[in-house]
C-alpha cells in the first residue's frame, strides 16, 4: 500500500465537463452512441489522454484504447474502462465514471512520475447502452468473441443506419482488429445503479459476480365467457392462472434470497373487458441469480408450478424460455485486489453481485476481470436525476488505482 491518491476535484471537473456534451436541462445527459455528440465526447477523451502522454488505438468497432507505457512494454497491460454513451435520458456518471477514473489514474501517476512494470490502458467501449443500436454491450461482446465483427458492424438504428456506417461518418472506424488484445487484468469502476450501498452507508462495492438471467414468455389460454351467467366452478379463467403464477414467481424469488430476483413485468389480458372472464393472458418472467445451479432450480420450480396451476384451472399453456445469459463469476485475484485496496484505504465496503449487465461481463470471458461499485443517490440511474457524490467517486477511483498498481507490479 502506498500513499498515492487521485485528485478528487480534477476527477469531478472532468466528469462535469464531459457531462456538458449532450447535457440536458434536468441535469442529465443524452449522448447516444455514434451521434455527433458521441464524437465530441470521444474527441475530448482522446485529447485528454494524449495530453496525459497516452498513445491511442481505435479498433474496427470504434473501441478506444489509451495506453500508458510500462517499464516492460512487451507485457500485456492492466486495463480499466467502461463506456461514454448514455441512454436518451441518461445521467453523467453511468459508464463515464469508469472511463474518466482511468484517465484520472494516469494523470495522478504522471504527476508523481510513477512508472508501472506493465503498461496500463484505459478503454472506452462503443455502444454499451444498446439504446440506439441494440443489443447492449455489443462492442465489448465482439472484443470477447461473443459476437462476430460483421454482426457488430451491421447493427442498425431505427432509421436503418448501421454501426459500421456511423463509425465511418464520425471518424472512429479504426483499423485495429477487434479482440486478440491480451489484458493482464481488467477492472471496471461503475455506479451501483441500485440502492444497497447507500442504504447500508457503505462506500465501495466489491463486485464478486454478475447475475445470470433467464427470461420466459408464457401464454395461458382458458375460455372467455360472460362474467354474470357463468358459474364460478365451471370457469377457465386465464388471468386467475396468471395471478397464481405471478405469486409463485415472487415466492421463488423470496425462497432464494439474498441474491435472487424474480419479476413479472409485462402482462397482456385478452379481451381485457370488465365483464368478460379473461380467455387468454400473455406475460413474461425475468429470473436472475449469480449461481447457475440456483437459477436452474428456480427454472425447475417455475416449470413444475406453472404446469400444476394450469392443470388445476383447466388452462392450456405455452411456455418458452426465450433467453439465457449465464452468470459471470469475476476473477478471484482481481476481486481480492479490490477488497484489499478498500481495506487498506480504510473505506467501508461490502461484497455484492451486479444485477445489471456491463462491458466487464463480456471481458471476463477473455481476461481476469472484476468490478468496483460506488453508491448512486437513491439507486437511480438510466435517468437524468442520476447523481453520485464526489467523495464516493474519489473513493472508488482510489480503490481502482490501488488495485491497478497491485496487478501491474505482480
Ligand atoms: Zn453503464
Amino acid at each position: 500500500m502506498n500513499d498515492i491518491r487521485i485528485d478528487k476535484q480534477r476527477l469531478w471537473d472532468s466528469l462535469m465537463e464531459m457531462g456538458e456534451i449532450g447535457g440536458t436541462e434536468k441535469g442529465g445527459c443524452c449522448r447516444l452512441a455514434l451521434t455527433d455528440l458521441d464524437k465530441q465526447g470521444r474527441d475530448l477523451f482522446v485529447k485528454w489522454c494524449e495530453e496525459a502522454g497516452c498513445s491511442i488505438t481505435v479498433d474496427k468497432m470504434g473501441n478506444i484504447f489509451a495506453r500508458r507505457p510500462g517499464q516492460d512494454d512487451s507485457l500485456p497491460p492492466v486495463a480499466v474502462g467502461s463506456h461514454l454513451d448514455t441512454q436518451p435520458t441518461g445521467g453523467k456518471f453511468d459508464g463515464v465514471f469508469g472511463v474518466l477514473a482511468g484517465l484520472e489514474i494516469f494523470r495522478t501517476l504522471n504527476e508523481r512520475g510513477i512508472e508501472t512494470r506493465t503498461p496500463l490502458e484505459t478503454v472506452m467501449w462503443t455502444n454499451e447502452e444498446g439504446s440506439r443500436f441494440p443489443p447492449a454491450m455489443v462492442s465489448s461482446g465482439v472484443f470477447a468473441g461473443a459476437f462476430d465483427l460483421d454482426y457488430g458492424l451491421s447493427r442498425a438504428d431505427l432509421d436503418g443506419k448501421t454501426m459500421g456506417e456511423e463509425l465511418e461518418r464520425i471518424g472512429y472506424a479504426g483499423s485495429a482488429e477487434v479482440g486478440g488484445r491480451p489484458f493482464k487484468a481488467f477492472f471496471e469502476a461503475h455506479i451501483e445503479q441500485g440502492p444497497i450501498l447507500e442504504d447500508e452507508g457503505k462506500q465501495i462495492g466489491v463486485v464478486t459476480d454478475a447475475q445470470g438471467q433467464r427470461w420466459y414468455e408464457i401464454t395461458l389460454t382458458g375460455q372467455e365467457s360472460h362474467a354474470g351467467p357463468t358459474p364460478m366452478p365451471s370457469r377457465r379463467d386465464a388471468l386467475l392462472g396468471a395471478a397464481r403464477i405471478v405469486d409463485m414467481v415472487n415466492r421463488i424469488g423470496m425462497d432464494n434470497q439474498p441474491n435472487a430476483c424474480a419479476t413479472v413485468g409485462l402482462m397482456q389480458v385478452f379481451p381485457n373487458s370488465r365483464n368478460v372472464i379473461p380467455g387468454q393472458v400473455f406475460f413474461t418472467v425475468d429470473f436472475r441469480h449469480p449461481d447457475a445451479e440456483v437459477l436452474e432450480a428456480m427454472d425447475a420450480a417455475l416449470r413444475e408450478g406453472a404446469v400444476r396451476i394450469a392443470e388445476d384451472i383447466g388452462l392450456e399453456m405455452d411456455f418458452e424460455q426465450i433467453w439465457y445469459s449465464p452468470p459471470v463469476p469475476f476473477d478471484e485475484d482481481c476481486v481480492a485486489s479490490v477488497r484489499k485496496a478498500a481495506e487498506a484505504l480504510g473505506l467501508s465496503h461490502r461484497e455484492m453481485v451486479s444485477g445489471a449487465g456491463h462491458d466487464a461481463c463480456y471481458i471476463a470471458r477473455v481476461a481476469p476481470t472484476s468490478m468496483i461499485f460506488v453508491p448512486c443517490e437513491k439507486g437511480i440511474s438510466h435517468n437524468e436525476l442520476e447523481r453520485a457524490d464526489a467523495d464516493d467517486l474519489a473513493a472508488g477511483c482510489n480503490v481502482l488505482l490501488q488495485a491497478v498498481l497491485e496487478r501491474a507490479q505482480a
